[in-house]
């Protein structure tokens, strides 16, 4: 008899606790609500590295794997049906060696393609990106990271376009020969001439300009010569996170003007001010890189060098409303227009509690449906924004 009291009592305490500080009554019927949801929208993540997994640590993502963010079975289960995968050639590979990193991660990802293709089909449109989908496809969208990868040849941009390329970030940690990064030494005062010739073809030829990991400079200069909407596919916000690769609100607003999106990226460094100290060491070390080998001495370094630095997720303090928060803070700034989810799965070493891999993006759109989003912009923020860009940029 004591007991029940005891039980009832503390239920009836828990329910007039959660009245009076206004806690959802029902956070269940949010997560079915959040599912049904992401069974619907196209599931755009503008960045994941999880191709990396597979040419680095020979991995089969077409399985559910025990490590790491993202595989085909969680991405079809999760709603996330449409990432954009990304080449990502270390800043250590140089000139034509960049451009033999940017074939393997091509050839490492149709090899995925081939073996797969019932699970996984190559999208170059937003319309194949949303036939894939409706056949219950994971649709692929291939992006290159980073621009050093042309190694200057508008032939190599162009040939990479052919290859299915359709977005590309012009820079990573470090300067390009023609554009500033945000986490390097001012070199060009933002694009230099051969820059802006960059983006005019990746304009003329239908490939997305890509802003992430640029400076304040670059970008502007970009946002002078694009005549297309350009993207930040994965960056946060500066005004809740002073990282100096994540975004201004004055860059943000910029973006928007010209119909671009931010994906918001899920680093935790990039998400809390409690991480963003861990993360300014972090760049400098990543960019101080140098190991000054070719060939397979360096594929062999590169593997290491991956597996080292985002096998074994460090400790952190983030948490998914962080990343409410900041795609909030997008919304609140500039519509729900221009907002997106560049995670930055697998190739991230820090990840929010709460949103550990791909699997729990569900979680967080129940977070936004408390906050008052509507469906409708859920959808938009789930790949609805991306897909627009798509259309714009590659005219299909
Ligand atoms: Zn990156």
């Amino acid at each position: 008899m004591r007991a029940r009291f005891t039980i009832f009592t503390a239920v009836t305490f828990a329910g007039l606790a959660a009245a009076l500080i206004g806690a959802p009554a029902d956070t269940s019927q949010d997560m079915a609500r959040a599912r049904r949801i992401h069974a619907e929208a196209v599931g755009v993540d503008s960045h994941i590295d999880t191709i990396q997994r597979a040419l680095n640590g020979g991995e089969d993502i077409s399985k559910r794997t025990a490590g790491g963010h993202v595989d085909l079975p969680r991405l079809r289960e999760s709603g996330m049906r449409a990432p954009f995968f990304a080449l990502y050639v270390p800043t250590y590979y140089k000139g034509s060696e960049a451009v033999r990193r940017t074939l393997q991660l091509r050839d490492a990802m149709q090899r995925v393609l081939d073996a797969h293709s019932d699970q996984i089909e190559l999208a170059l449109t937003a319309a194949d990106v949303e036939r894939i989908i409706k056949a219950g496809k994971v649709s692929a969208v291939l992006t290159i990271e980073s621009g050093h990868a042309i190694a200057d040849d508008l032939a190599a941009l162009r040939m990479y376009h052919r290859l299915g390329v359709r977005s590309m970030t012009l820079t990573h940690f470090r300067n390009t020969n023609w554009a500033d990064s945000s986490t390097d030494q001012p070199q060009h005062n933002g694009l230099s001439e051969f820059g802006r010739e960059v983006v005019r073809e990746m304009n003329r030829i239908g490939m997305i300009v890509d802003i992430s990991h640029v400076s304040d400079k670059t970008f502007y200069d970009t946002l002078a010569v694009t005549t297309r909407p350009v993207i930040a596919s994965h960056s946060s916000c500066r005004a809740l996170v002073d990282a100096p690769r994540n975004m201004t609100d004055d860059m943000i607003r910029a973006l928007a003007k010209q119909g671009g999106v931010i994906g918001i990226n899920f680093g935790a460094s990039f998400l809390s001010r409690k991480d963003v100290e861990a993360s300014r060491r972090g760049f400098a070390t990543r960019a101080a890189v140098e190991p000054n080998l070719t060939g397979k001495a360096l594929d062999e370094f590169a593997a290491k060098d991956y597996t080292d630095t985002y096998g074994v997720m460090k400790p952190n303090q983030a948490t998914i409303e962080d990343a409410v928060a900041h795609i909030d803070h997008v919304v609140k700034l500039v519509g729900a227009d221009h907002v997106g989810i560049g995670s930055d799965w697998d190739g991230i070493s820090t990840v929010p509690a709460g949103l550990e891999d791909v699997s729990k993006m569900p979680a967080l759109t129940a977070m936004l449906l408390q906050r008052g989003y509507s469906e409708r912009d859920l959808k938009k923020i789930l790949g609805g924004n991306f897909l627009r860009v798509m259309r714009q940029v590659i005219g299909r």
